[in-house]
């Protein structure tokens, strides 16, 4: 049975070794991609071409056996053996990748068959059961079929895999995977019969490259075309999440407009009435008309938080002012409930500071406004606090704890998330949105503070608010509380204080119930108050009357605000150039305030105009 000088035809491995060599050198540049089916097929085309270069050197040490050790050509032949099992996993790795539900046991079967196939090469290399080297001379043994049989047996067991879980893929894939396994079983046994020309090496290189361009690389693509997808998704999400704030903003315009119209009537109607009744009614109306200017509110912050459009502000502001307000604005609903509202401050600390005043009152508010919300009997109490960390600054800490209700430890976690609020049954009557905790929790963070939560439930909860903040005046705060009743002892009633009647001011807005609204705001203060429902009738006339102070809505037809401002301050020769121009608008847009006092304006007013911070307004221009 021996094979006497048996010469090879290698131009087949050799052609294959080539084209794997293009291959791999390929798929490490410019074809690389990170998958795991990349690295796979790299890992089969590294096993083909090992197995290639085996067989061209065995096609040699056995045509020229005499002059080669018989060991050295038994180990020779044995490690192409291996190199073609490692083909064939690489294959079978494929098979699993691609059809994910072929069961445990054919995956089990697979194993099974290959390590028959390598302890059957391990033995021969001992034995020499499949073949062996007997002087030189290649001697195919009884066994010697099965060094075929079994990797074709695996072969068509890896066949028998796809066409039962066909269904794992298109018909298209399935077709080029069977292709893929085929070929090579196909050259496998063409050189069983035709013996001398060595086929394999060369059909598992075509298997290599159907792997790689038929099955790898339009996968590669679809990644690639559903990075694309995602990345229009992005866009398009974007652009949804922009038309979404901008609607809001825009929502928030138009709601507020007419929202000032009710609100400015309903004043008049609270400083003018004399029957109780009237009084109560109106009062029941702008109770419900703040609420839902603060939701509005709400919306608008939220939206600006999310947008990335809020901005926190780096100004000196006084404490007391920011705790005094707070006071003001609590006390009648804390007074109402019968509940007691103290304030409770070291009086060593620091008065002023740099932050933003406005979003630090926001949560001071929000914490008080809720403890006030959800305690029935006992005491809300604010407590400030300074830490000095360095020279000009440290942490403001303020807490304010409350007798109520408490929140259920299982709440805690969920308490700063959106539109979420507890006990809905027990707090039906209590209006809010949820939205309060959110945005005072994401103002705290832009701020580079934190908030902290202390609750028993039933027996009341601590909120702590901590800012780092620098110090602007570092002169003590004094004793607040002593302050503070002076200070609301003189304004704290609703009748007006700031008088002017030496003053004249000049309103303009299109629309004729503003100016009524304004006109009305003012009349207490006894300043005379124009009007111009244009800003050509402003322009006209600011050329022959000077005024203290102009009041400029921005949103007017033909001549809007910033252009009737222009037209005024610009001109050299108008007496009212350089009178100070506060504008009024709806427009509660983020960063709008800069924006106008960029233009020139000497302050900004949004709509419904606060009764209070008018007056301020006022106080501050005037004097
Ligand atoms: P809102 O008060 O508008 O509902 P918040 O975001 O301010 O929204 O609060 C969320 C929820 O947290 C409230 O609905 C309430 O259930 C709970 N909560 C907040 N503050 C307190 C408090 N001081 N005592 C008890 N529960 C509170």
């Amino acid at each position: 049975m021996g094979d006497h000088n048996m010469y090879y035809n290698i131009s087949f491995d050799i052609a294959a070794v080539l084209v794997l060599i293009v291959i791999a050198v390929g798929m490490k540049t410019v074809l690389y991609t990170d998958t795991p089916g990349h690295k796979n097929v790299l890992r089969y085309v590294y096993a083909v071409m090992a197995c290639a270069i085996f067989d061209i050197i065995t096609a040699y040490t056995i045509s020229y056996g005499y002059m080669v050790p018989d060991g050295l050509n038994m180990v020779l032949n044995t490690l192409f053996q291996y190199s073609s099992v490692l083909c064939i996993m690489a294959a079978m790795q494929t098979i699993i990748n691609y059809y994910p539900s072929a069961s445990k046991t054919s995956v089990m079967v697979n194993r099974g068959l290959i390590i028959i196939l390598i302890a059957l090469l391990t033995l021969n290399a001992f034995t020499g059961i499949l073949f062996s080297f007997k002087e030189g001379v290649y001697v195919h043994e009884p066994l010697y079929m099965s060094a075929y049989v079994m990797p074709l047996a695996i072969v068509f067991q890896m066949l028998y895999i796809v066409v039962k879980n066909r269904g794992d893929q298109p018909v298209v894939v399935s077709t080029i995977v069977v292709l893929f396994l085929f070929l090579p079983s196909v050259y496998t046994v063409i050189q069983m019969f035709i013996g001398n020309v060595l086929l394999v090496a060369f059909g598992e290189a075509f298997s290599a490259l159907i792997m790689l361009f038929a099955l790898e690389t339009p996968d590669y693509r679809k990644l690639m075309r559903t990075l694309s997808d995602l990345d229009i998704a992005r866009k398009e999400a974007n652009t949804a999440n922009r038309s979404k704030s901008d609607f809001l903003a825009n929502m928030s315009h138009e709601i507020r407009t007419p929202l000032n119209g009710i609100l400015g009537m309903n004043t008049m109607i609270l400083n003018d009435s004399t029957d109780p009744r009237i009084t109560e009614y109106a009062e029941n109306i702008r109770v419900s008309g703040d609420a839902l200017l603060s939701i509005i509110n709400d919306i608008l912050d939220v939206t600006k938080i999310e947008s990335g459009k809020m901005e926190i502000k780096d100004e000196k502001y006084k404490l007391f002012s920011v705790l005094k307000e707070c006071y003001q604005m609590n006390r009648f609903r804390a007074e109402e409930k019968g509940l007691e509202f103290v304030f409770e401050e070291d009086p060593r600390m620091p008065s002023a500071y740099f932050g933003d005043e406005l979003r630090i009152r926001q949560i001071i508010n929000n914490f008080v406004s809720n403890g006030i919300k959800y305690t029935e009997e006992g005491t809300v109490k604010l407590k400030a606090d300074f830490i000095n960390d360095g020279e000009n600054e440290g942490t403001l800490i303020i807490s304010v704890t409350d007798t109520g209700m408490g929140i259920k430890q299982e709440d805690l976690e969920s308490l700063f998330d959106r539109f979420t609020r507890f006990d809905e049954t027990k707090n039906r009557s209590i209006e809010g949105t949820g939205l309060g905790l959110y945005i005072t929790q994401r103002l705290a963070k832009m701020m580079n503070g934190s908030i902290e939560v202390e609750s028993e439930y039933g027996k009341g909860s601590v909120f702590t608010v901590k800012i780092p903040q620098r110090i602007a005046d570092p002169a003590e705060i004094g004793e607040f509380e002593k302050r503070l009743k002076v200070h609301v002892s003189v304004s704290g009633s609703r009748k007006i204080v700031f008088e002017a009647p030496d003053k004249k001011v000049l309103v303009v807005d299109d629309t004729k119930s503003n100016i009524r609204v304004f006109t009305a705001l003012l009349r207490d203060t006894k300043i005379r108050v124009e009007s111009a429902s244009s800003g050509f009738e402003a322009v006209d006339m600011t050329k022959n009357t000077k005024y203290d102070l102009i009041f400029m809505d921005h949103l007017m037809p033909k001549m809007n605000g910033v252009e009737a401002f222009h037209a005024i301050h610009d001109d050299e020769d108008n007496i009212n150039h350089d009178t100070p121009v506060v504008v009024l608008t709806a427009n509660a847009i983020v960063g709008m305030r800069e924006s106008y006092l960029e233009e020139g304006f000497t302050e900004y007013l949004s709509k419904p105009v606060d009764r209070t911070e008018l007056l301020a307004t006022l106080e501050r221009l005037l004097s």
